[in-house]
């Protein structure tokens, strides 16, 4: 058991260790300590009976201080022989206790007047700490104490996270309230049970009693694998409410209208916007690209609303599948409105498609924040009276003045950018009837298989697996800013080509200043060093004006090496750049690197990648920085990219980066509890089928009011 720190900050008054005695009345309005409970996501009795240990405290048992060695997390207890106030090294309380085997010093930097009372000399106290072979003997760091006396707990000491204003004493009584009054009656009817859990038969009551409460003869090893029966019943529960929410919300999807997208509207002899399109495109589909478009064309054939991810590595060719989409929802007389998170990437967009689609006779309204507002007003009249079937943006497309004359196709890309509640805000775009849009969702980090079972389960998905032909694998090298030197001969090289070149730096909120200045200096100096080429620099805090005209220059190929901070991440497409240069790669997530290398690859040249790490003040990288870059070097398919993500950083963190709004799983492991997965996935349509009413206490146990969010 790790030792408990002593924090400076945590009121002594009421020592991690005070549990046997009785709670002492909150120092605090109770609402400070409801606030705190709230902060927790404490709301209901439910959810304080879920919220389990970080670890337990051993006080059932009273150790003798011959027998405790250094660095044992003990409970003794004693006499006070002596108590003094020292001011060396620092003003400090100095209390001595007997326990008739061994003295022990107790010190405390931090300390009221209240602890020198409850010490005093002559006193019998019981104290727990970590215990330590001081300068002078045996001594204890602010251990916890209380006068001795009173039984002996005959469970483990749970220790829960909590937050500040909420100490430890208090949320133990408030969990053990919760778990008391919560109802923790049986959901998972018999015959599952039995056939599943055989040798798990503990019911939830009599898990979360022992998780809270262990008794001491438990190796606490089994906690820390989590393979108890216990943690096996709430892994279960766990994902079998996460299966049977996803289902719900799917079956609450199948029974929503959309209008099915045939293009009924059109005369034989009259070709349609899609084989026109087709028909003038400079390349052939790929066979994945043909297999995904029709998918969704089968999707959007349907009377129920189309929920489909169209997942494919960067470069993969995405956006003509969704150009095609598109077509066909215009084909069939409606609007379709097509939103990306950056400006940048929405207007490469806008473009690419007027391209392709103003030929055809397609009016395309733009609409962003920072447009002037005639522009917007116009744009606006447009979408509401139809005039524009296309309808491309920012989030600007999701505001409230943003009506829409019949919008049925609503296409996101990058969709881990966006937040649930802009995904719902999208969807209310339809008006009238209680109809819902198609949803086409776009993302270039795939999602690894389980948590495609799990965390999306309610999405369909549609993989573009294979890369247009061409084009020549992307090398990627990993090189120590020490040769910087050198990269830039080499980009030097790449220019008198004729090639272009990026130079992304890191942004790291915290210190926004500071990375401009980094990007603005290597901007500097390439500038300098390459006196011929025109050497452009790109980074958040510029005005959108200027930021769209370095990056037409760099579109047009006028420009040959873009310096930017990482607003280029996603999406920019400029098939003539060939050599990617990663300053500070080490800072970077797997995904933004292999996102960021897309960039590059896109054309017949052969590209290349370099990663700049530095070490900074340490003698070498960190273990999953380098396990990050070495997976680069390794591996250009972006499944394995991600599946080895998924491993470095685990779903949690691998999910939070997509702001999901899917809860996250707190007990069970994807990549452990793939029996228990399948166990509920099979459960799940039967419960819902056969026992509603269980299917449904289930949910709202587990989930709460969080189930909502699984509808967007
Ligand atoms: P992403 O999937 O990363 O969004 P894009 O849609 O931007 O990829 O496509 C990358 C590049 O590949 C674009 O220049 C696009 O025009 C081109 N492209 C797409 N499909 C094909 C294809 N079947 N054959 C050749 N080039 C293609
Ligand atoms: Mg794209």
């Amino acid at each position: 058991m790790p030792p408990p720190v002593p924090k400076a900050s945590e009121p002594l008054a009421a020592p991690a260790g005070a549990v046997a005695g009785k709670v002492p009345a909150p120092a605090e309005p109770r609402s400070a300590i409801q606030k705190a409970l709230d902060k927790l996501g404490l709301r209901r009795d439910i959810d304080l009976a879920l919220h389990l240990p970080l670890r337990y405290e051993d006080e059932t048992r009273i150790v003798m201080l011959k027998d405790a060695r250094d660095g044992d997390m003990v409970q003794i207890e004693g006499h006070v022989t002596n108590s003094e106030i020292s001011f060396r090294p620092r003003r400090q309380l100095r209390v001595t206790i007997d326990d008739g085997s061994d003295t022990c010093v107790l010190r405390f930097i931090n300390f009221y007047p209240s602890h020198q009372k409850t010490m005093s000399v002559g006193a019998l106290i019981r104290v727990r700490g970590e215990i330590r072979g001081g300068f002078v003997g045996r001594e204890m760091v602010h251990p916890s104490f209380k006068l001795a006396g009173g039984e002996l707990p005959g469970a483990l000491t749970p220790v829960y996270s909590t937050v500040a204003g909420l100490p430890q004493a208090y949320l133990r009584k408030a969990v053990l309230g919760g778990l008391g009054r919560a109802d923790l009656s049986e959901t998972i009817p018999a015959p599952f049970l039995s056939k599943k859990l055989p040798q798990t038969l503990l019911s939830l009551r009599q898990a979360l009693q022992f998780l809270h409460h262990p008794t001491p003869d438990v190796a606490l090893s089994v906690f820390e694998d989590r393979s108890h029966p216990a943690w096996q019943r709430l892994k279960a529960e766990e994902l079998l409410a996460q299966q049977l929410s996803q289902l719900q919300a799917r079956r609450v999807r199948a029974a929503m209208r959309a209008p099915p997208l045939l293009n009924s509207g059109l005369q034989n002899t009259q070709c349609t916007l899609h084989d026109q399109l087709l028909e003038r495109l400079p390349f052939r589909l790929t066979a994945a690209q043909q297999r995904v478009g029709a998918e969704i064309a089968a999707d959007l054939n349907k009377n129920i609303p189309m929920h489909r991810l169209l997942q494919g590595d960067v470069g993969s060719g995405k956006t003509v599948v969704a150009a095609l989409a598109a077509a066909r929802c215009m084909d069939a007389g409606w609007q379709c409105a097509l939103m990306a998170p950056t400006e940048i990437l929405a207007e490469q967009h806008f473009r690419k498609l007027i391209t392709w689609l103003e030929p055809l006779g397609v009016k395309t309204a733009w609409l962003t924040g920072s447009q002037k507002a005639k522009e917007r007003r116009e744009a606006l009249a447009m979408i509401a009276s139809g005039e524009a079937a296309l309808v491309v943006g920012t989030h600007a497309v999701i505001q409230d003045k943003v009506i829409f004359k019949n919008l049925a196709l609503a296409i996101i890309d990058e969709q881990h950018r966006f937040g649930v509640a802009q995904r719902l805000a999208l969807r209310s775009k339809m008006g009238d009837g209680g109809q819902e849009p198609h949803l086409l969702m776009m993302t270039a980090t795939p999602i690894p298989r389980t948590l495609a079972m799990s965390y999306y389960a309610d999405l369909d998905v549609s993989t573009i697996d294979e890369l247009p032909p061409g084009r020549t694998p992307i090398v990627t090298k990993v090189v120590n800013d020490a040769r910087r030197d050198e990269i830039v001969e080499r980009i030097r090289a790449q220019v008198a080509e004729g090639r272009q070149v990026y130079w992304v730096c890191p942004l790291i909120e915290e210190s926004e200043s500071i990375d401009l200045v980094n990007a603005t200096q290597t901007h500097e100096v390439l500038a300098a060093t390459l006196p011929d080429a025109l050497v452009g620099l790109l980074h958040s805090r510029m005005p959108v004006a200027e930021k769209k005209a370095v990056m037409s220059l760099f579109n047009e190929g006028l420009m040959a090496v873009l310096v930017s901070t990482t607003v280029i991440e996603v999406g920019v497409d400029v098939p003539n750049a060939s050599l990617m240069v990663i300053e500070h790669a080490e800072r970077f997530g797997l995904s933004q690197l292999h996102q960021l290398r897309g960039r590059v690859g896109r054309g017949a040249a052969a590209s290349a990648c370099v990663l700049l790490y530095s070490t900074g003040d340490a003698p070498r990288l960190g273990e999953t920085a380098r396990a990050r870059l070495k997976a680069m070097v390794e591996t250009n398919d972006g499944f394995e990219i991600a599946r080895r993500d998924l491993e470095i950083r685990g779903p949690g963190e691998f999910l939070g980066a997509r702001q999901s709004g899917a809860p996250l799983l707190r007990f069970a492991d994807l990549q452990t509890d793939t029996d228990w997965l399948e166990w509920a996935r099979a459960l799940a349509p039967q419960m819902l089928d056969q026992h509603a009413d269980l299917a449904r206490r289930h949910i709202l146990r587990w989930l709460g009011g969080k189930a909502e969010f699984l509808k967007a």
